[in-house]
């Protein structure tokens, strides 16, 4: 079975800054690390080696410092990893990186599982997972929280439901996307480490991965961004103070008074 882990760096941080002027995200002294939701990804395909054989490979599209993010993975136990770069790729939206994504894949050669994290902690769109399956034209089944088997060409799996869980069946190759719930990711051991330091990691450029050159970056984006901008804040709430009847009667002239009611 080769499973294949896409991964992608995001900022160590929930309060993404925007850049007013450019309108794009303030990553300067901001550290890099794997997006939290593909901790899980990487534990899966690792713990999935364990139960059924075979290798595991991490990809990931985006700058050459993308790079620590593989070896990262690599001292936890992943086999291969690959970090596709080139600079035609820069301003891709999610269409695009699903694209290049997906060509990499194709360019792997034989595949059985793809595994994704549910959403990345920055551009938090959720797509990126479902767009590659959708270019590669496999199925995919999206926030997965157990995997129950996964043998002789098909595997089962539980979605992660709000009153519960589905259970699906879908034959492989598939691409699935995981939520915390389904592992504890391990650490990296030290001898890991030390593997990962010495290890070659291959570098893919759009040529590697016979990229059409209008379908990448920013020609290849449909998505048009008109405005990013952080909300204003919204000024503090209110308290009403007083009885019950006090408060009611204080909230209806207030929702009188600003003629709402
Ligand atoms: C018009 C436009 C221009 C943009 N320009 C830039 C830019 O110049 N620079 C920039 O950094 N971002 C840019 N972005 C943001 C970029 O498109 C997204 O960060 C990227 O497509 C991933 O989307 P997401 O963060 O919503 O990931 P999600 O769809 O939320 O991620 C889901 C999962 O997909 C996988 N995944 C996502 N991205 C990658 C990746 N790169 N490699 C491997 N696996 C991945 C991971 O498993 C992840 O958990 C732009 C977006 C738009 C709309």
């Amino acid at each position: 079975m080769h499973i294949v882990v896409c991964i992608k760096q995001v900022p160590n941080t929930t309060n993404v800054q925007i850049d007013a002027t450019t309108g794009t995200l303030k990553r300067e002294g901001v550290e890099a690390i794997i997006n939290p939701f593909d901790e899980y990804a990487i534990e899966e395909a690792i713990r999935l080696k364990e139960r059924f054989g075979g290798k595991t490979t991490v990809i990931t599209m985006g700058p050459p410092q993308a790079e620590q993010a593989l070896r990262d993975t690599l001292a936890r136990g992943i086999d291969n990893a690959i970090l596709v770069s080139d600079r035609a790729f820069a301003g891709a939206d999610t269409w695009a990186t699903s694209y290049a994504l997906a060509q990499a894949i194709r360019t792997l050669g034989d595949y059985d599982l793809i595994i994704c994290g549910k959403q990345a902690t920055d551009g938090d769109t959720a797509q990126v997972g479902p767009g590659v399956a959708e270019m590669l034209n496999i199925p995919h089944v999206a926030y997965v929280k157990k995997i129950e088997e996964a043998s002789n060409g098909s595997m089962k799996v539980e979605r992660m439901m709000e009153d519960g869980y589905d259970l699906i069946e879908t034959p492989l190759p598939a691409l699935i996307t995981v939520v915390k719930e389904i592992n504890t990711p391990r650490l990296p051991s030290l001898r890991g480490l030390m593997n990962a330091k010495k290890a070659q990691i291959p570098h893919w450029n759009a040529e590697t991965i016979k990229a059409e050159k209008l379908n990448i970056g920013l020609t290849g984006s449909p998505t048009q961004v008109l405005k990013i901008f952080s909300p204003p804040l919204r000024p503090g709430g209110e308290m009403l103070q007083g009885s019950l009847e006090q408060v009611a009667e204080q909230l209806v002239a207030k929702l009188k008074n600003a003629q709402l009611i």
